[in-house]
């Protein structure tokens, strides 16, 4: 199919989306939705360099914010912990997030251990992190060294005036770049760029960025604006569908749909005929993916929540900083986990009122 000339109906790039399997491997703890537990999402810290419009609008996150004081946050030692009953349950990957993740002092000590996880069947756990960036350049070796295996980095602009009012930083878009390659360089690859999109905001940002990441060997994926949080005024109109986006880059290039490789795969997968890669798009809005959801996540000061949009966490560091043994940890999160029924994505539009919503910044993505 040529791009530029597409005139047929845009079913043929709709995504090829596999059902729903359940793997039996490490069957045993279930949510209500028969999900199994497999991803946990650490947040490192509720502190970032940037001040993104949609996560951290600055009237909301100005000099007077109080961020959690560093005695509230979990510990290294507190989180391996959590971490290492999380991947006896049937964690296989971590991703460490926050705040800016790289922002937490001393965070090559807290891969290095994690780095050191056995699945119940001897695999090592696949080691993550999701990043603004700004640090990348100067830590990707040492994080590499420390175990890490992947990252993801965040950038929804490539014009760097444009970068700095969405991020709402003094930080250079090319200092952003530079992480990317340097990631790349250290073999933390394949590196993952998320773009957010926003209608009318930077919408014209998604050839420039296709056009930058095709052929880099970097997997771009953009994202749909969603309603986290109750901070960023968020409103439908502003959401551009991954329908759309696909669209706009159909009249750019040549793309094929791509079948997805794994269970509880996010992103609906696309390549450029040319074989210069591949791009992602998440349609966490449009066409949301809770049936196959099957993240846990960890806040920084220590409560799980078991969904973005979630109004509650459930405290797990009182058990820690308690005489609470491993196992009876354990049994909090089987507990935890086996009630969860949270699907909120597929609800959306069916909710009655407003909501309290947990923040990105302080649970990450
Ligand atoms: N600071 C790091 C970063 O930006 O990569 C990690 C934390 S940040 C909260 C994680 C991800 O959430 C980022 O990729 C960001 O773009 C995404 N995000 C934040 N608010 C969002 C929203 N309203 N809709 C979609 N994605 C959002
Ligand atoms: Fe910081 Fe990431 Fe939120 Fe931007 S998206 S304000 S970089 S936490
Ligand atoms: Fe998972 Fe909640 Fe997102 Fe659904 S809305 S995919 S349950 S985090």
């Amino acid at each position: 199919m040529t791009g530029r000339t597409l005139n047929t109906s845009l079913t043929s790039l709709a995504p090829s989306r596999q059902p729903t399997v359940v793997p039996q491997q490490g069957a045993g703890l279930r949510d209500r939705l028969q999900r199994p537990l497999r991803d946990l999402r650490i947040s490192v810290t509720d502190r970032c360099n940037f001040r993104c419009t949609y996560c951290m609008p600055r009237e909301v996150f100005g000099s007077d914010h109080e961020f959690l004081p560093q005695p509230q946050l979990l510990s290294f030692e507190e989180i391996v912990r959590v971490a290492t009953i999380a991947v006896q349950m049937g964690v296989q990957k971590i991703r460490l997030t926050g705040g800016e993740p790289l922002l937490r002092k001393h965070i090559e000590n807290l891969i290095a251990l994690l780095a050191q996880l056995r699945t119940p069947e001897g695999k090592p756990v696949e080691l993550a992190m999701t990043t603004n960036a700004t640090l990348l350049a100067q830590k990707a070796q040492s994080i590499k060294d420390a175990g890490l295996n992947r990252v993801t980095v965040s950038l929804d602009a490539l014009d760097s005036a444009r970068f700095t009012q969405l991020s709402d930083s003094q930080v250079a878009v090319e200092r952003v770049l530079a992480g990317i390659e340097k990631a790349a360089e250290v073999g933390l690859a394949p590196v993952k760029v998320n773009m957010v999109v926003r209608k009318g905001i930077n919408d014209d940002q998604i050839i420039p960025m296709a056009r930058y990441f095709k052929g880099r060997g970097h997997a771009l994926r953009f994202i749909e604006y969603m309603d986290v949080g109750n901070t960023n005024g968020w409103n439908m109109d502003e959401v551009l569908t991954g329908a759309e986006i696909v669209a706009i880059l159909a009249q750019e290039f040549d793309i094929q749909p791509v079948a997805s490789e794994y269970y509880g795969e996010v992103a609906d997968r696309y390549r450029y005929t040319d074989g210069s890669g591949e791009f992602g798009i998440i349609t966490s809005v449009s066409n949301p993916f809770c049936g196959d959801c099957t993240r846990m996540r960890l806040s920084p000061e220590g409560q799980f929540f078991l969904c973005l949009f979630a109004s509650r966490g459930y405290d797990v560091r009182h058990l820690l900083r308690s005489q609470a043994t491993n196992n009876e940890v354990a049994a909090y999160l089987m507990e935890v986990w086996s009630g969860r029924a949270d699907r909120y994505s597929e609800l959306r539009g069916q909710h009655q009122g407003p909501r309290e919503k947990i923040e990105m910044s302080y649970i990450g993505g």
